[in-house]
């Protein structure tokens, strides 16, 4: 016989976007049904958090038990990159001055359990394999349980968190948009008896630069050091014409000093795994009765290891979006478009920064200065490493929840966009070109259509004034002018 489920909220997925989210609403009282495909733990990449994620554990209410899941703390990060070596501090940003390297089959489960004992009723090994839409918008999902026996969940509010499968965006809505410049290919494993850095903040991750790409070392445990290779698809396809995928990763991580020299007194153990991690995103994050969370939003590549507080700051937006559309306290569309805006533009914060090391000759400074025109802070030009703290570790996406306000900040964020990409830089060998021929530049690709969309809204449009207030009643608020 088949499973009969109605709720207010069904939520595919029950990665850290999805358990997020399902824990926040159930603890306001709603009826949440969350369905994930696997058994979990499971494995899964992206083991790196920034110091945004306390924030979030504290909201969740289970900081205390990640302190204590004996995860390494994370005080910083080194960049070796572009010929220069420099170390930020998260400890220099006292708000929030440290992250968690975390495994996470242990992490994603305690988040999944932790949603489940808010009352969220979780179902693991249940995959939704089909959604029915009327009058516009999703009513039902259709789903297969590990027996082979079929459900049906209707809802009031759908929330993909599908990670990168993106159900919604790829197989109903074809929003999805891939940025071509991040169509990269990921080769990592897992090493053993290597060395820390020389030196750097406690538990940092280093991001280092080779010459056909870039790779991450992230210490996991005292003995276990994940180790990765990223670069364009065109690059490995090319190398793949003379090479094994195994003598590539290889020569990567030979390429680099500071990791060759990590590496060279240890050995890799397991298989050598290997990922797309195109950057995408879709054109719209919310609307008629959906919300898409983390990576079934959108997905950057992982050089500032973003994806996490992404996925965890939809999570905590989405929930107090959908909280007060339930409660009748703000319109649907107003939330739906909040929420829209709001992850939009954390996401094209990072994906500017994230150009913006791929510039890598650009120096240090550069980099610093960038983050300081991303933020709506006025930060002085000693604060500068203080600024580039804050946007790489989420904290100024924290603060913006409290006030949406686009005008300038986006200005700046597509004026710098299309600085970084090589068609405004053959526009800008005729010349020099204002904002208003940027932007017209920038209307030609498909990257730049995502900017807009957030560009388009007015001070008329209900996103203006809105603010997430968190706490024990989480929802959307209305700012006093
Ligand atoms: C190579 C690489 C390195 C990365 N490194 C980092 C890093 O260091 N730091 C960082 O913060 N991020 C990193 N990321 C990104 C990070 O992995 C993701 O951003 C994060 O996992 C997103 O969380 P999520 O909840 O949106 O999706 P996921 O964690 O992918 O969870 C989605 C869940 O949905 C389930 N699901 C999918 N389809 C269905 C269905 N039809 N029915 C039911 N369930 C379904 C899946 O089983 C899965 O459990 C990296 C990514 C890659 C590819």
């Amino acid at each position: 016989m088949s499973q009969s489920l109605t709720t207010q909220v069904l939520i595919i997925g029950g990665g850290p976007g999805g358990a997020t989210t399902a824990a926040l609403l159930a603890r306001q009282g709603f009826d949440v049904v969350l369905l994930e495909q696997q058994a979990f733990p499971r494995y899964h990449i992206g083991e790196s958090l920034q110091p945004s994620c306390l924030r979030i554990l504290d909201e969740l209410g289970i900081r205390q038990q990640v302190e204590q899941m004996g995860f390494i703390r994370k005080e910083g990060s080194i960049f070796d990159w572009g010929g220069q070596t420099w170390s930020i501090s998260f400890q220099d940003s006292s708000e929030l001055p440290y992250a968690f390297q975390v495994v996470r089959s242990e992490f994603d489960q305690l988040l999944l359990s932790h949603a489940a004992s808010e009352g969220v009723a979780v179902h693991e090994e249940a995959e939704v394999k089909e959604i029915d839409f009327s009058d516009g918008r999703p009513r039902s999902a259709r789903f297969v349980d590990a027996t082979g026996r079929e459900g049906r969940c209707a809802f009031e509010v759908l929330v993909d968190a599908s990670g990168r499968t993106g159900m919604l965006a790829t197989r109903y809505l074809r929003t999805r948009r891939f940025h071509e410049a991040f169509r990269n290919v990921a080769l990592w494993g897992y090493w053993h008896g290597t060395d820390p850095p020389p030196e750097g903040p406690k538990g940092a991750t280093a991001s280092c630069s080779f010459q056909d790409g870039w790779l991450w070392a992230i210490p996991l445990s005292v003995e276990t050091l994940s180790l990765g290779a990223v670069m364009h698809k065109s690059r490995l396809k090319a190398l793949r014409e003379r090479l094994s995928l195994e003598e590539i990763y290889e020569t990567a991580v030979q390429s680099n000093a500071l990791v060759r020299n990590m590496a060279t007194p240890g050995e890799r153990v397991g298989p050598l795994r290997a990922e797309t991690d195109y950057s995408y995103a879709a054109s719209e994050f919310s609307g008629s009765g959906y919300y898409l969370v983390g990576d079934a939003a959108c997905f950057l590549d992982p050089l500032l290891s973003t994806g996490l507080h992404l996925a965890t700051f939809s999570g905590l937006v989405a929930a107090a979006s959908i909280s007060s559309t339930l409660r009748e306290e703000v319109d649907e569309n107003d939330a739906a478009s909040f929420f829209n805006a709001s992850y939009r533009r954390a996401y094209v914060r990072m994906l500017v920064v994230v150009s913006a090391f791929y510039q890598m000759h650009a120096g240090r400074e550069e980099y610093f200065r960038e983050a300081q025109r991303l933020t709506a802070g006025d930060y002085s030009d000693s604060d500068l490493v203080k600024a580039f703290i804050n946007v790489v570790s989420g904290v100024e996406d924290l603060k913006d929840a409290g006030k949406v306000s686009p005008g300038d900040l986006l200005d700046s964020m597509v004026s710098l966009y299309a600085e970084h990409h090589g068609f405004v830089r053959e526009m800008k060998s005729g010349g020099s070109l204002s904002l208003a021929e940027i932007k017209k530049g920038m209307a030609r690709t498909q990257v730049v259509e995502d900017v807009q969309v957030e560009f388009s809204l007015t001070p008329e449009t209900a996103v203006n004034g809105l603010f997430v207030r968190t706490g024990s009643r989480l929802g959307l608020e209305r700012a006093a002018l």
